[in-house]
């Protein structure tokens, strides 16, 4: 039996740029031939939502918009050439929401690379409402047994650094300075990290984000807000000293993307995952050169990327800590990520 879905669900809407958020009644869509419709029950909340909502970037944004790239719930409904989900079934929906599948970079399942590719709570409404759409073939089975709250953030954040590590090509027993790892992304890259074998320096502001790194597994912390030299600080809590073999950079000012190809050791990579608004790379060309330092972007993660990311999950290896609010509360949330006071993920649970 079909599930009965309403005419009208709860949603947050940017009405504009730079909002404010509007808690209000919106109409449920109807899936094209090629998309699902997910019944959310939760939505994690990116630092990206709140870059759209204010249009921090310079590539167009749909409004108004209802945000939210990391939706888990149940498909109640689906288009007529649907055949990857049944009614019924459990679904993530992602950054990704459905990409061309005919160009170069779809071809070779560098997915989020496609000039076509809809983005979730960015160019298509998101996650932040009862019902969302998603195209079947981007969207995230999510296992059986898997609580719905805690799949949520793997759907960007774990996704995003689990990609990002695997682009810093960084090996068991080395180790990964990661920059703002008492966030939402950081949270689940210190979780990967460590499921890989790979060692972790955590930097981030604050003790209740110290806290939740050494407890996550970190085996130092450095504190952006009272190191007086932080590139000799990170460089230090390095095993032998000589600097971190790998940098994941997922924090949202330009100062620490400047910062780390000072203590990144010699042959060692770099990876931008954050996106600070109007921020610049800038490495001196003498260090990279002689030290042979390489510096690269990485961008979320390709549906194969997203199954082994929730794998990982599934495994029991990540148990990143997250908070639950009601959708109403997420300006409140916007708040205090705006503010930094976030350690770990909010996620928003859909009223009933
Ligand atoms: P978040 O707000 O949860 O975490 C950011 C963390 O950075 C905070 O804990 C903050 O204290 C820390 N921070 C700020 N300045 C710092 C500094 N100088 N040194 C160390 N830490 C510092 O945000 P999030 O949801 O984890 O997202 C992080 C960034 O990643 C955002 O810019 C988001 O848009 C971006 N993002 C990128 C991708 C991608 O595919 N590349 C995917 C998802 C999110
Ligand atoms: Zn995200």
């Amino acid at each position: 039996m079909s599930p009965s879905i309403p005419e009208m669900q709860w949603a947050q809407v940017a009405p504009r740029i730079g909002g404010p958020l509007e808690y209000k009644q919106i109409p449920v869509p109807t899936p094209g031939p090629d998309q699902i419709l997910v019944k959310i029950k939760y939505s994690g909340v990116c630092h990206t939502d709140l870059h759209a909502m204010m249009g921090h970037w310079p590539i167009p944004v749909k409004m108004p918009l209802v945000g939210g790239h990391e939706g888990a719930g149940t498909v109640v409904a689906k288009g007529s050439l649907v055949s990857e989900f049944e009614i019924g079934d459990r679904a993530g929906l992602k950054w990704l929401n459905g990409s061309c599948g005919d160009c170069e970079f779809c071809r070779q399942s560098d997915d989020p690379l496609c000039a076509r590719a809809q983005l979730s709570g960015y160019t298509v409404d998101g996650t932040f409402q009862q019902y969302a759409l998603g195209k079947a073939s981007h969207a995230s089975k999510i296992p059986d047994g898997l609580p719905l709250d805690a799949a949520a953030p793997v759907l960007c954040a774990g996704i995003t650094v689990y990609k990002g590590l695997k682009e810093a090509g960084v090996r068991p027993g080395q180790t990964v300075a990661i920059v703002g790892a008492g966030g939402g992304l950081g949270s689940l890259a210190l979780q990967y990290a460590k499921a890989m074998g790979v060692r972790v320096v955590a930097v981030d502001g604050g003790d209740e984000k110290r806290g939740m790194c050494e407890e996550l597994g970190a085996e130092a912390f450095v504190d952006f807000t009272r190191s007086n030299d932080l590139v000799a600080d990170v460089k230090a809590a390095t095993p032998d000293g000589l600097g971190a073999h790998a940098v994941i950079l997922l924090a949202v000012s330009e100062k620490p993307f400047q910062q780390a190809t000072e203590y990144v050791r010699s042959r060692g990579t770099i990876v931008a995952i954050g996106l600070p608004p109007d921020a610049y790379l800038k490495a001196p060309v003498l260090n990279t050169v002689l030290r042979m330092i390489t510096i690269k972007g990485s961008y979320v993660g390709n549906r194969q990327d997203g199954v082994e990311a929730l794998d990982f999950f599934a495994r029991g290896l990540i148990k990143a800590p997250f908070k639950t609010a009601p959708l109403e509360d997420l300006p409140k949330i916007f708040e205090l990520m705006e503010q930094g006071k976030i350690a770990g993920r909010y996620v928003l649970e859909m009223p009933e």
